[in-house]
This record gives structure tokens, sequence and C-alpha cells, in this order.
């Protein structure tokens, strides 16, 4: 018989990281966050050769503290939550601590940070595959920081190889992912650029800081897919959907129903030229890029009552209090469970074919 004893440390790490950091995508959208968590007005990232040589996201948000460099690639190490009742009211990206520590296990990380009060001076450290500070130097920065990644599953030999295969595909999705954070984040100033092996960096989209994701539109996709579009804000009254029981006592629990919020942007329902792609189609709760199905379903089924021949552009933001939806659920945090989800897609059924009969009437507009 087989004996049943405990994996090593080393090794459970390894396992676990592979599953925080799944692809190129990963990598991209903790980066990014982080950047955003601290504060950042200016993120610049950049890759090489599509990501297959490295990632480096750049901010000059808050940089992390000399005192925090030995635990910042630590598994389960964070600055923003210190216990599970925190969550609800989190109002930052990340919360696990495992970005770093999982990027420590699968690639070569390196981070150059610098404080505002300490700059022109920074720290550049590099990590063990375990997470642990391997070395510290000084060099120039300014305040901010920057993580590079390179050679990205170097040691999961399957997953590079798929990787290689597949960095097309990846890459598509790089993109679509990078344009919902621009897209989405107001009065930061995104730029997103990429050197192929031999050739000249070249600069693939940037927005200006603008404080309205309106004008992100236009810097990202161009006036002309903004003119094509028409200003989504709608306020939902959710009704509460069964009667719930408590648990324990077996009594009805009374429920007020809440209120939901969906503003942003979509394409008026007329016909113009050019079919707009699915990924022009950007889901948000809270602000937080996300995979929301069934609510694109709605969204898609409504559009096509009124224009059979194309999809739209939707930028959509679901606004509601962070008690009534849960993005633990995966560890992307892409998937994410809202309260009352059926009222709410009945609800928004009926409010979007108001907004689309009211517009139905807008000039047709050419939109490619
Ligand atoms: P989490 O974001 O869940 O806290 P991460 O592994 O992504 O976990 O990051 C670990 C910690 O490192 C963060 O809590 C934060 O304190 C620090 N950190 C990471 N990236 C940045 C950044 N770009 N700017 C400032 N601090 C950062
Ligand atoms: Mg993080």
């Amino acid at each position: 018989m087989a004996t049943i004893k405990e994996i090593d440390g080393r090794s459970v790490h390894q396992i676990q990281s592979g599953q925080v950091i799944v692809d190129l995508c990963s990598v991209v959208k903790e980066l990014v966050e982080n950047s955003i968590d601290s504060g950042a007005t200016i993120i610049d990232v950049r890759f090489k050769n599509q990501g297959l040589d490295s990632i480096e996201v750049q901010d000059n948000g808050s940089g992390i503290a000399p005192a925090n460099y030995s635990s910042v690639a630590l598994k389960h190490y964070t600055s923003k939550l210190s216990s599970y009742s925190d969550i609800a009211s989190l109002q930052t990206f990340g919360f696990r601590g495992e970005a770093l520590a999982s990027l420590c296990a699968l690639s070569i990380l390196t981070v150059t940070t610098c404080l505002e009060q300490d700059a022109p001076k920074g720290s550049r450290l590099t990590f063990r595959q375990s997470g642990e500070l391997e070395s510290t130097s000084v060099v120039a920065a300014q305040r901010g920081t920057t993580v590079s990644v390179e050679n990205l599953f170097h040691n999961l030999p399957v997953r590079r190889r798929e990787l290689d295969r597949n960095i097309k595909r990846e890459w598509h999705k790089v993109i679509a992912l990078l344009n919902q954070y621009a897209c989405i984040q107001t009065n930061v100033k995104f730029s997103v650029s990429q050197q192929p092996t031999k050739g000249k960096r070249i600069l693939l989209f940037s927005t200006k800081g603008n404080p309205s994701t309106r004008d992100n539109i236009i810097n990202i996709f161009g006036a002309k897919t903004l003119a094509a579009l028409i200003p989504l804000e709608l306020d939902l009254e959710i009704k509460p959907s069964g009667t719930r029981r408590d648990a324990r006592s077996n009594e009805k629990l009374t429920s007020n129903g809440h209120g939901v919020r969906i503003v942003g942007h979509v394409s008026k329902p007329v016909h113009g030229e050019g079919r707009q792609t699915p990924d022009r189609q950007m889901f948000f709760v809270n602000g937080r890029p996300c995979s929301l199905p069934q609510l694109a379903k709605v969204f898609n089924e409504v559009y096509r009552s009124y224009n059979n021949s194309q999809s739209p552009f939707i930028f959509a933001d679901v606004q509601l209090d962070t008690m009534l939806y849960d993005v633990n659920v995966s560890p992307d945090k892409r998937s994410i469970l809202l309260h009352d989800q059926n009222s709410l897609l009945d609800t928004l059924r009926i409010s979007l074919s108001q907004l689309f009969d009211s517009h139905e009437d807008s000039i047709s507009i050419t939109t490619s």
C-alpha cells in the first residue's frame, strides 16, 4: 500500500501557481491591476515578442516601502486585506497576495520600485522561485513600480509549448483585455507597446488620462466608433426572486430588493456599415472587467430584435453594492456571482428595449 504523506512546500507552491497564472492574460491582468491598486495615473505596458520574451508594466503609483521588500512576493502576503471579513467591502482589485508569488514560481520576476521621497534612487529586487527576496540593488528610478516578467512558463514545458503555439489567439485576448482596463480607467494614461524580436518598438494604443470613458473610447477605438454609440444609463430596481428562508429558524426573510445601475455605451439600434466583433463587448462590475455571459446574452438578444445583421459594441459597467456580488469565485476573479441575477436579467431586458425604442429613429452612422 502506498503511504499517504504531505507534499513538500516547494511542490505545492509550484502546483498552485500554475492555477493562478494560467496564461499570458493572467500575467497582464495581475500586473495592471497591481498598478491600478497602487493609485497610478500613468501605466505603461511593454511587451517583447508579444510577451513570449517579456512583459513589463511600469507605473507611477505609490511604490513599495523597503520594509516590504522581503514579503512582496511571498505567498498570501498582501497590503490589501487582512481578514476574510474585509472581502465584501474591498475596493482594490487584488486581495489574495498570490500573483507575484506565483510569477516567481513560473518566470523570472524583477521588481524596480521607488517611493516619492527616495527618487531619483530606487531599488531593483530579484526573487527566488519560492518568492523569497534574492537580491536588492540601488538603481536610478522615479516614483512608482516596474514589474518585469521574463521567460514565462520556462519551467512548465507543456504550458510553454502551448503558449508558443497559440500565441496569435492569446495575443488577441491580451489586447482585448488591455482595451477594457484602458477604457474603464478614467484619469489614467495607459500606453501599450510591443517590440518584435527584430525591429523597433511599436505603440499599439494609448489613452490620454481622460476624465471620461467616452474620451477613452475615442482614443482607443476612434471617433467614428463613438459616433455610432448611445449612452447607456439604466437604473434598475431589482425585486428579490423567490422567498428566502433563514437556514436555522426557517423563518421567511424579508428583502426589499435593491438598485443596480448599468452605465456605459452601446451601439445605436440602426443598421450601419461594418460589423462589431465580440471583443468590442466589454462588461464590468464596479469597474472590474469580468465575464458576464448571461448579461451579454440579454444585450445581444435585445439588440438583435432591432438590428439582426450586426452585433453591437457594448461597454457596460454594472454598479452595485459590494455586498451584492461575490468576486471570489474563480482564481482570476473574472466570474462573478450576482445577487438575484435572474431578476436583474428580466429587468435589464425591459429597460434595454425602452432605451432602443427611444433611439430607433437615430441616423445610421458608418462604423468601419
Ligand atoms: P495582491 O495584489 O493580492 O495584494 P500581489 O501578489 O499581486 O497580491 O502583490 C503583493 C503586494 O505587492 C501587494 O499587496 C502590494 O502591496 C505590492 N505591489 C505589487 N505590485 C505593486 C505595484 N505596482 N505598486 C505598488 N505595490 C505593489
Ligand atoms: Mg495583485
